[in-house]
């Protein structure tokens, strides 16, 4: 029999098992907080349950946990970059960013990606497969352990698209804010999407209180199709029917990221079709200079996100300029589990 991810069960999940084995409901919950607060994952030092009951919990559950294989860290910032090995062999990046609030964790969704995004390093080593509930968890635990920071940001933004992985990343979120567990707040979580028109809907209706970033690119259809294939079967402007729908449901502001990049999007009418576009919508857009992925040649001029953010303003769309963190140990996703999926 195969055994059960216990990190990916939520309380009441765990609950139902645990009453299976005759026993009283309130261990699921000292179990619970063994896991999840005091991140004991040994179930042998859960020392206020009884041995039967432990021996009960290794014979039928597993907690898979992620072995450090590779940790870089930035000499510029204080950027570490962590490559995980899953247990099946697989690889994810996660990286730990410090901001002046504190630090923000950037977690992967999925090993590889479908999506295709002709700039992103992460669609050129190909999909794999979804990650668990657990294993989205545990890049929070270990990077905590092994850092001994407590993060206090959190984004969705690394290797997979999270609403190609939806319910997985739903559930994480579920124990993530687990008032029983780590009782982290959304508010403090973003979630990134390419654009999956369907899941903004179903996600609109939950109502959770994350930010909404959306990965637009471009605002003009053909481009945005050539660089982003997703936009063949969701366009620009369905993605922002959804967007408004997005905002009028949980009254919370989108932020839409656009990496600026030479030849594609960068142009005054861009930007100035991109305000257009994006006029009386409660949003804020965010400005990335292009990061270099060495299978591709796209780049961003020395003054173009800068100039690009002064032609919005001017236009009365509220833009910011991302900083670049961690540019020595390529903290842009997916590149080092590209290198290492090679080896
Ligand atoms: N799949 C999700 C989240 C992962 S990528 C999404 O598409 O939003 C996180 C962000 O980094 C996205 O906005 C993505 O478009 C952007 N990105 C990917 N590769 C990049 C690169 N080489 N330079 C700049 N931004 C990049």
């Amino acid at each position: 029999m195969e055994k059960i991810d216990i990190l990916s069960l939520g309380l009441q999940e765990l609950q139902d098992e645990i009453v299976k084995f005759g026993e009283k409901k309130f261990r699921a919950k000292q179990i619970f907080q063994w896991l999840h607060v005091k991140r004991v994952f040994d179930f042998d030092k859960m020392t206020d349950i009884s041995v039967q009951l432990r021996a009960r919990l290794k014979e039928n559950f597993c907690v898979n946990r992620l072995f450090v294989q590779k940790r870089l860290e930035s000499s510029i910032d204080n950027t570490v970059k962590y490559l995980y090995r899953l247990s099946d062999g697989n690889f994810v990046e996660t990286v730990l960013m410090e901001y002046s609030y504190g630090f923000s964790l950037c977690v992967s969704t999925q090993v590889g990606c479908k999506m295709g995004c002709r700039f992103c390093a992460s669609a050129i080593a190909g999909f794999v497969r979804d990650l668990s509930p657990s294993e989205i968890l545990m890049q929070i635990y270990e990077t905590e352990k092994n850092s001994g920071v407590k993060i206090s940001g959190l984004v969705l933004m690394g290797i997979g698209e999270p609403l190609d992985n939806y319910d997985n990343v739903l559930k994480f979120l579920e124990l993530l804010s687990s008032k029983d567990g780590n009782n982290f707040s959304l508010r403090h979580v973003s979630l990134s999407t390419c654009g999956i028109v369907p899941k903004i809907y179903e996600l609109a209706k939950l109502k959770l209180g994350l930010t909404l970033c959306i990965s637009l690119h471009s605002s003009e259809n053909s481009a945005r199709s050539e660089i982003m294939p997703v936009n063949r079967a969701y366009n620009i402007q369905e993605l922002l029917e959804a967007c408004r729908r997005y905002i009028a449901e949980t009254g919370r502001r989108i932020t839409f990221e656009y990496a600026v990049i030479d030849g594609v999007n960068s142009s005054d009418a861009d930007a100035d079709r991109l305000s257009d576009l994006l006029r009386g919508i409660n949003c804020h857009v965010n400005l990335i200079p292009v990061n270099k992925v060495k299978e591709r040649s796209y780049s961003t001029a020395a003054n173009a996100v800068s100039a690009f953010a002064a032609r919005l303003g001017k236009r009365g769309i509220n833009a910011t300029v991302r900083r670049t963190l961690g540019s020595d140990i390529e903290a842009a996703c997916g590149q080092l589990r590209r290198d290492a999926a090679k080896k």
